[in-house]
Protein backbone atom coordinates (compact mmCIF):
# COMPACT_ATOMS: atom_id res chain seq x y z
CA UNK A 1 0.00 0.00 0.00
CA UNK A 2 2.66 2.55 -1.24
CA UNK A 3 -0.22 5.57 -1.38
CA UNK A 4 -1.21 7.10 1.89
CA UNK A 5 -4.73 7.17 1.42
CA UNK A 6 -4.89 3.34 1.14
CA UNK A 7 -4.13 3.83 5.15
CA UNK A 8 -7.36 5.81 5.44
CA UNK A 9 -9.39 3.17 7.02
CA UNK A 10 -6.96 2.46 9.36
CA UNK A 11 -6.51 3.81 13.21
CA UNK A 12 -4.41 6.47 14.07
CA UNK A 13 -1.72 4.53 15.27
CA UNK A 14 -1.62 2.09 12.67
CA UNK A 15 -1.44 5.35 10.37
CA UNK A 16 1.04 6.51 12.07
CA UNK A 17 4.09 4.09 11.62
CA UNK A 18 2.46 2.90 8.01
CA UNK A 19 0.73 5.16 5.97
CA UNK A 20 3.25 6.22 3.27
CA UNK A 21 6.05 4.10 4.46
CA UNK A 22 6.08 0.86 2.86
CA UNK A 23 9.96 -0.33 3.19
CA UNK A 24 12.11 0.91 0.17
CA UNK A 25 11.62 -0.43 -2.60
CA UNK A 26 15.38 -0.54 -3.66
CA UNK A 27 16.36 -2.40 -0.34
CA UNK A 28 13.83 -3.73 1.34
CA UNK A 29 14.95 -0.80 4.47
CA UNK A 30 12.05 -0.86 7.13
CA UNK A 31 13.07 2.44 8.33
CA UNK A 32 12.61 5.48 5.94
CA UNK A 33 16.07 5.84 4.27
CA UNK A 34 17.61 9.67 5.19
CA UNK A 35 17.89 11.19 1.44
CA UNK A 36 20.71 13.37 3.04
CA UNK A 37 21.56 15.02 -0.79
CA UNK A 38 20.97 19.10 -1.80
CA UNK A 39 20.51 17.45 -5.44
CA UNK A 40 19.46 14.51 -7.67
CA UNK A 41 20.91 13.49 -10.55
CA UNK A 42 19.10 13.69 -13.98
CA UNK A 43 19.19 11.07 -16.90
CA UNK A 44 18.98 13.59 -18.96
CA UNK A 45 18.49 17.53 -18.70
CA UNK A 46 15.08 17.80 -17.62
CA UNK A 47 14.54 14.38 -17.23
CA UNK A 48 14.24 13.20 -13.56
CA UNK A 49 12.65 10.78 -11.49
CA UNK A 50 10.43 12.42 -9.36
CA UNK A 51 13.07 15.01 -7.59
CA UNK A 52 15.42 17.68 -8.67
CA UNK A 53 16.70 19.76 -5.82
CA UNK A 54 16.15 19.33 -1.90
CA UNK A 55 14.62 22.96 -1.52
CA UNK A 56 11.81 21.83 -4.09
CA UNK A 57 11.29 18.05 -2.74
CA UNK A 58 12.90 15.76 -1.00
CA UNK A 59 11.89 12.21 -0.87
CA UNK A 60 12.22 11.83 2.99
CA UNK A 61 10.61 15.24 3.45
CA UNK A 62 7.75 13.80 1.29
CA UNK A 63 7.35 11.01 3.58
CA UNK A 64 6.64 13.44 6.48
CA UNK A 65 4.61 15.67 4.55
CA UNK A 66 1.80 12.23 3.55
CA UNK A 67 2.49 11.25 7.44
CA UNK A 68 1.22 14.43 9.07
CA UNK A 69 -1.69 14.63 5.91
CA UNK A 70 -2.82 11.53 6.99
CA UNK A 71 -2.80 11.91 10.82
CA UNK A 72 -4.80 14.98 10.17
CA UNK A 73 -7.12 13.61 7.94
CA UNK A 74 -6.01 15.65 4.94
CA UNK A 75 -5.08 15.58 0.90
CA UNK A 76 -2.19 17.37 1.71
CA UNK A 77 0.83 18.39 3.92
CA UNK A 78 3.88 20.24 3.89
CA UNK A 79 7.03 20.54 5.97
CA UNK A 80 8.94 23.77 7.09
CA UNK A 81 12.18 24.39 8.67
CA UNK A 82 10.03 25.68 11.92
CA UNK A 83 6.47 26.29 13.25
CA UNK A 84 7.23 30.21 12.45
CA UNK A 85 8.39 28.71 8.98
CA UNK A 86 5.03 27.67 8.37
CA UNK A 87 2.99 30.21 9.70
CA UNK A 88 5.69 32.64 7.65
CA UNK A 89 4.52 31.00 4.42
CA UNK A 90 1.23 30.89 4.87
CA UNK A 91 1.17 34.91 5.74
CA UNK A 92 3.47 35.20 2.84
CA UNK A 93 0.06 34.45 0.75
CA UNK A 94 -1.18 37.63 2.13
CA UNK A 95 -1.69 40.89 0.20
CA UNK A 96 -1.27 44.84 1.47
CA UNK A 97 -4.69 45.75 3.10
CA UNK A 98 -5.48 42.13 3.90
CA UNK A 99 -6.63 41.40 7.45
CA UNK A 100 -5.95 38.88 9.83
CA UNK A 101 -8.57 37.71 13.04
CA UNK A 102 -6.05 35.89 15.73
CA UNK A 103 -7.00 34.87 19.00
CA UNK A 104 -5.68 36.67 21.28
CA UNK A 105 -3.75 34.59 23.44
CA UNK A 106 -1.67 33.27 21.31
CA UNK A 107 2.49 31.99 21.14
CA UNK A 108 4.23 35.24 21.17
CA UNK A 109 6.34 34.20 18.33
CA UNK A 110 2.80 34.48 16.19
CA UNK A 111 1.82 38.20 17.47
CA UNK A 112 5.50 38.95 16.88
CA UNK A 113 5.39 37.55 13.10
CA UNK A 114 2.33 39.77 12.95
CA UNK A 115 2.70 42.84 14.83
CA UNK A 116 6.22 43.62 13.50
CA UNK A 117 7.10 42.10 10.03
CA UNK A 118 3.47 41.15 7.74
CA UNK A 119 2.47 45.02 9.50
CA UNK A 120 5.43 45.78 7.69
CA UNK A 121 4.08 44.93 4.15
CA UNK A 122 0.07 46.87 5.14
CA UNK A 123 -1.25 43.30 6.44
CA UNK A 124 -3.85 43.90 9.47
CA UNK A 125 -3.78 41.97 12.25
CA UNK A 126 -6.36 41.96 14.49
CA UNK A 127 -6.41 40.42 18.38
CA UNK A 128 -9.36 38.96 19.74
CA UNK A 129 -10.50 36.73 22.73
CA UNK A 130 -12.06 34.06 20.13
CA UNK A 131 -13.04 31.77 23.43
CA UNK A 132 -15.82 34.20 23.36
CA UNK A 133 -17.73 33.77 20.07
CA UNK A 134 -19.56 37.18 20.13
CA UNK A 135 -16.21 38.64 19.76
CA UNK A 136 -15.30 36.56 16.53
CA UNK A 137 -18.70 37.24 15.49
CA UNK A 138 -18.50 41.14 16.11
CA UNK A 139 -15.51 41.26 13.97
CA UNK A 140 -15.87 39.43 11.42
CA UNK A 141 -19.09 41.55 10.62
CA UNK A 142 -17.62 43.30 7.41
CA UNK A 143 -16.76 40.72 5.49
CA UNK A 144 -13.00 41.99 5.27
CA UNK A 145 -11.09 39.08 6.91
CA UNK A 146 -9.07 37.25 4.84
CA UNK A 147 -7.99 34.54 7.88
CA UNK A 148 -8.79 33.56 11.13
CA UNK A 149 -6.17 31.93 12.89
CA UNK A 150 -6.57 30.44 16.52
CA UNK A 151 -5.21 28.33 18.93
CA UNK A 152 -7.02 25.70 21.04
CA UNK A 153 -5.57 25.36 23.99
CA UNK A 154 -4.58 28.87 23.54
CA UNK A 155 -0.61 29.22 24.92
CA UNK A 156 -0.56 29.63 27.81
CA UNK A 157 -3.54 30.44 29.52
CA UNK A 158 -5.29 27.03 27.93
CA UNK A 159 -9.08 28.41 26.98
CA UNK A 160 -10.22 26.52 24.61
CA UNK A 161 -11.63 27.73 21.52
CA UNK A 162 -14.92 26.10 19.74
CA UNK A 163 -13.34 25.20 15.85
CA UNK A 164 -16.24 24.32 14.18
CA UNK A 165 -18.40 27.18 14.98
CA UNK A 166 -15.43 29.26 14.64
CA UNK A 167 -14.20 28.27 10.81
CA UNK A 168 -18.47 28.22 10.17
CA UNK A 169 -18.32 32.05 11.17
CA UNK A 170 -15.32 32.56 9.04
CA UNK A 171 -16.76 31.05 5.84
CA UNK A 172 -19.72 32.57 6.21
CA UNK A 173 -17.52 36.29 6.28
CA UNK A 174 -15.72 34.86 3.31
CA UNK A 175 -12.36 33.84 5.36
CA UNK A 176 -9.99 30.69 5.27
CA UNK A 177 -9.81 29.42 9.33
CA UNK A 178 -6.14 27.90 10.37
CA UNK A 179 -5.78 26.12 13.56
CA UNK A 180 -2.35 26.41 14.96
CA UNK A 181 -3.27 22.38 16.47
CA UNK A 182 0.50 22.24 18.00
CA UNK A 183 -0.87 21.81 21.80
CA UNK A 184 -3.56 19.13 21.62
CA UNK A 185 -1.31 17.25 18.43
CA UNK A 186 -3.33 15.24 15.73
CA UNK A 187 -3.92 12.38 18.32
CA UNK A 188 -5.93 14.68 20.18
CA UNK A 189 -7.86 17.08 17.72
CA UNK A 190 -8.45 16.88 13.96
CA UNK A 191 -9.20 20.53 13.14
CA UNK A 192 -9.77 20.00 9.83
CA UNK A 193 -12.92 17.77 10.41
CA UNK A 194 -13.83 20.43 12.31
CA UNK A 195 -14.10 22.48 9.40
CA UNK A 196 -10.79 24.47 9.54
CA UNK A 197 -9.02 24.98 6.39
CA UNK A 198 -5.79 24.79 7.70
CA UNK A 199 -3.87 23.00 10.16
CA UNK A 200 -0.53 24.15 11.75
CA UNK A 201 1.98 22.57 13.79
CA UNK A 202 5.29 23.25 15.13
CA UNK A 203 6.73 19.68 14.95
CA UNK A 204 9.45 20.73 17.22
CA UNK A 205 7.17 19.78 19.75
CA UNK A 206 4.49 16.68 20.22
CA UNK A 207 5.13 15.44 16.60
CA UNK A 208 8.82 15.14 16.88
CA UNK A 209 8.57 15.03 20.76
CA UNK A 210 11.79 14.46 21.96
CA UNK A 211 13.18 18.01 21.98
CA UNK A 212 16.06 17.01 19.81
CA UNK A 213 14.57 18.93 16.48
CA UNK A 214 12.92 22.35 14.93
CA UNK A 215 10.45 21.87 12.49
CA UNK A 216 7.09 22.78 11.37
CA UNK A 217 4.54 21.42 9.13
CA UNK A 218 0.81 22.30 7.35
CA UNK A 219 -2.03 20.11 6.57
CA UNK A 220 -5.30 21.21 4.42
CA UNK A 221 -7.98 19.65 1.89
CA UNK A 222 -8.05 22.49 -0.07
CA UNK A 223 -6.17 22.13 -3.53
CA UNK A 224 -5.67 26.44 -3.97
CA UNK A 225 -4.26 26.70 -1.04
CA UNK A 226 -2.02 23.60 -1.40
CA UNK A 227 -0.79 24.96 -4.88
CA UNK A 228 0.01 28.53 -3.55
CA UNK A 229 1.83 27.30 0.20
CA UNK A 230 3.53 24.55 -2.26
CA UNK A 231 5.00 26.98 -4.44
CA UNK A 232 5.90 29.50 -1.76
CA UNK A 233 7.76 26.77 0.40
CA UNK A 234 10.21 26.81 -2.72
CA UNK A 235 10.05 30.39 -3.55
CA UNK A 236 10.77 31.42 -0.09
CA UNK A 237 12.60 28.38 1.28
CA UNK A 238 12.07 28.08 4.80
CA UNK A 239 12.22 23.57 4.10
CA UNK A 240 13.52 21.03 6.82
CA UNK A 241 16.63 18.97 6.15
CA UNK A 242 16.01 15.69 5.59
CA UNK A 243 17.61 14.04 8.67
CA UNK A 244 15.04 16.43 10.92
CA UNK A 245 12.20 15.40 8.49
CA UNK A 246 13.58 11.87 9.79
CA UNK A 247 13.40 12.89 13.59
CA UNK A 248 9.79 13.65 12.98
CA UNK A 249 8.88 10.46 11.60
CA UNK A 250 10.54 8.64 13.91
CA UNK A 251 9.09 10.58 16.84
CA UNK A 252 5.26 10.30 15.56
CA UNK A 253 5.35 6.55 15.48
CA UNK A 254 5.02 6.51 19.21
CA UNK A 255 2.97 9.76 18.96
CA UNK A 256 0.03 7.84 20.44
CA UNK A 257 1.41 6.26 23.31
CA UNK A 258 3.56 9.17 24.30
CA UNK A 259 0.23 11.35 24.07
CA UNK A 260 -1.80 8.90 26.68
CA UNK A 261 1.04 9.28 28.91
CA UNK A 262 1.30 13.47 29.25
CA UNK A 263 -2.83 13.55 29.64
CA UNK A 264 -2.25 11.00 32.58
CA UNK A 265 0.29 13.12 33.93
CA UNK A 266 -1.19 16.29 33.29
CA UNK A 267 -4.36 15.59 34.78
CA UNK A 268 -3.08 13.82 37.63
CA UNK A 269 -0.83 17.40 38.26
CA UNK A 270 -4.12 19.68 37.43
CA UNK A 271 -6.07 17.39 40.00
CA UNK A 272 -2.99 18.33 43.03
CA UNK A 273 -3.10 22.00 41.68
CA UNK A 274 -6.62 22.09 41.48
CA UNK A 275 -7.15 20.68 45.39
CA UNK A 276 -4.54 23.76 46.42
CA UNK A 277 -6.49 26.32 44.81
CA UNK A 278 -9.83 24.80 46.50
CA UNK A 279 -7.63 25.10 49.73
CA UNK A 280 -6.67 29.01 48.54
CA UNK A 281 -3.06 28.49 47.94
CA UNK A 282 -3.24 29.05 44.33
CA UNK A 283 -4.82 31.73 42.37
CA UNK A 284 -5.86 29.67 39.50
CA UNK A 285 -5.59 26.46 37.09
CA UNK A 286 -6.20 26.31 33.36
CA UNK A 287 -6.41 23.17 32.14
CA UNK A 288 -9.73 21.99 29.73
CA UNK A 289 -9.60 18.78 31.95
CA UNK A 290 -10.69 20.16 35.19
CA UNK A 291 -14.32 19.15 35.54
CA UNK A 292 -15.98 22.44 36.63
CA UNK A 293 -13.78 24.64 34.58
CA UNK A 294 -14.98 26.40 32.19
CA UNK A 295 -13.90 24.72 29.13
CA UNK A 296 -14.16 21.07 29.95
CA UNK A 297 -17.58 20.52 27.86
CA UNK A 298 -16.42 22.37 24.97
CA UNK A 299 -12.79 20.41 25.18
CA UNK A 300 -14.35 17.00 25.78
CA UNK A 301 -16.29 17.22 22.57
CA UNK A 302 -13.55 18.54 20.05
CA UNK A 303 -10.59 16.74 21.88
CA UNK A 304 -10.10 13.26 22.52
CA UNK A 305 -8.58 13.80 25.62
CA UNK A 306 -7.18 17.04 27.60
CA UNK A 307 -3.43 17.03 26.71
CA UNK A 308 -0.46 17.76 28.70
CA UNK A 309 -0.02 21.58 29.07
CA UNK A 310 -1.23 23.48 31.81
CA UNK A 311 -1.28 26.60 33.24
CA UNK A 312 -1.72 28.17 37.37
CA UNK A 313 -1.19 30.77 38.95
CA UNK A 314 1.05 31.25 42.46
CA UNK A 315 -0.05 34.13 44.90
CA UNK A 316 2.79 35.79 44.44
CA UNK A 317 5.58 36.55 41.53
CA UNK A 318 8.30 35.43 44.76
CA UNK A 319 6.68 32.18 45.72
CA UNK A 320 6.43 31.48 41.70
CA UNK A 321 10.19 31.85 41.77
CA UNK A 322 11.00 29.74 44.20
CA UNK A 323 8.44 26.95 43.75
CA UNK A 324 10.75 26.71 40.05
CA UNK A 325 13.73 26.77 41.26
CA UNK A 326 12.62 24.19 43.78
CA UNK A 327 11.98 21.91 40.93
CA UNK A 328 14.09 18.73 40.91
CA UNK A 329 12.33 16.56 37.97
CA UNK A 330 11.22 19.61 35.82
CA UNK A 331 13.57 21.67 33.72
CA UNK A 332 13.21 24.99 33.66
CA UNK A 333 12.78 25.91 29.46
CA UNK A 334 10.88 26.83 26.49
CA UNK A 335 9.29 25.13 24.29
CA UNK A 336 7.12 21.94 25.34
CA UNK A 337 5.65 18.67 24.21
CA UNK A 338 8.66 16.67 24.62
CA UNK A 339 9.01 13.32 26.79
CA UNK A 340 11.13 15.49 29.97
CA UNK A 341 8.93 17.47 32.02
CA UNK A 342 9.61 21.27 31.34
CA UNK A 343 8.14 24.30 33.52
CA UNK A 344 8.73 28.43 32.64
CA UNK A 345 7.31 31.87 33.34
CA UNK A 346 5.57 33.05 30.27
CA UNK A 347 5.78 36.65 30.90
CA UNK A 348 9.74 36.52 31.00
CA UNK A 349 10.35 33.83 28.37
CA UNK A 350 7.57 32.35 25.86
CA UNK A 351 5.78 35.62 25.82
CA UNK A 352 8.39 38.38 27.07
CA UNK A 353 7.81 39.17 23.38
CA UNK A 354 3.93 40.75 24.35
CA UNK A 355 3.86 44.33 25.57
CA UNK A 356 4.13 44.41 28.56
CA UNK A 357 0.52 46.05 29.25
CA UNK A 358 -1.36 43.22 26.57
CA UNK A 359 0.04 40.61 28.92
CA UNK A 360 -1.09 42.07 31.77
CA UNK A 361 -4.46 42.65 30.24
CA UNK A 362 -4.71 39.02 29.55
CA UNK A 363 -3.78 37.83 32.72
CA UNK A 364 -0.11 36.31 31.26
CA UNK A 365 1.50 37.91 35.05
CA UNK A 366 4.59 37.16 36.64
CA UNK A 367 3.49 34.47 38.88
CA UNK A 368 1.62 32.52 35.92
CA UNK A 369 3.84 29.58 35.41
CA UNK A 370 2.84 27.28 32.63
CA UNK A 371 4.02 23.41 32.31
CA UNK A 372 4.99 21.00 29.82
CA UNK A 373 4.37 17.94 31.68
CA UNK A 374 6.29 15.22 30.20
CA UNK A 375 5.84 11.14 30.08
CA UNK A 376 8.08 10.59 33.55
CA UNK A 377 6.27 8.20 36.20
CA UNK A 378 3.15 9.90 37.62
CA UNK A 379 4.32 9.57 40.89
CA UNK A 380 7.36 11.09 40.62
CA UNK A 381 5.85 14.04 38.87
CA UNK A 382 3.28 14.51 41.52
CA UNK A 383 5.80 14.53 44.30
CA UNK A 384 8.11 16.67 42.78
CA UNK A 385 4.73 19.60 42.27
CA UNK A 386 3.96 18.78 45.47
CA UNK A 387 7.60 19.85 47.59
CA UNK A 388 8.15 22.77 45.47
CA UNK A 389 4.79 23.94 46.60
CA UNK A 390 5.46 23.14 50.39
CA UNK A 391 8.67 24.67 49.78
CA UNK A 392 7.48 27.53 48.53
CA UNK A 393 4.95 28.76 50.90
CA UNK A 394 7.41 28.40 53.72
CA UNK A 395 10.66 30.17 52.31
CA UNK A 396 9.03 32.51 49.64
N1 LIG B 1 2.81 27.55 17.60
C1 LIG B 1 2.84 27.27 18.92
C2 LIG B 1 1.55 26.99 19.63
C3 LIG B 1 4.04 27.26 19.62
O1 LIG B 1 4.06 27.01 20.93
C4 LIG B 1 5.24 27.54 18.91
C5 LIG B 1 6.55 27.56 19.61
O2 LIG B 1 6.63 27.43 20.80
C6 LIG B 1 5.18 27.82 17.54
C7 LIG B 1 3.95 27.80 16.92
C8 LIG B 1 6.43 28.12 16.74
O3 LIG B 1 7.08 26.92 16.48
P1 LIG B 1 8.68 26.83 16.25
O4 LIG B 1 9.34 27.16 17.55
O5 LIG B 1 8.87 25.42 15.81
O6 LIG B 1 9.01 27.82 15.19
Amino acid sequence: MDNPADWTKFGFSTRAIHAGQEPDPGTGSVAVPIYQTSTFGQESPGKTRGFEYSRSGNPTRLVLENSIASLEGARYGLAFSSGMGAISTIGNTLRSGQKVLICDDVYGGTYRIFTKVFSRFGVVPDFVDASTLQNVERSLKDNSYAFVLIESPTNPLMKVIDIKRVSKLSHDSGAKTIVDNTFPSPYLCNPLELGADLVVHSTTKYLGGHSDLVGGAVATNDDKIFEELKFLQNACGAVPGPFDCWLVLRGIKTLSIRMDRHCKNGAAIAELLDQERKAGRIARVNYPGLKDGPFHDLAGKQMRQFGGMLSFEMPTKAQAKSFIERLKIFTIAESLGGVESLVEIPSIMTHASLPEHERTAKGITDSLIRLSVGIEDTEDLVDDISQALSYSRSNA
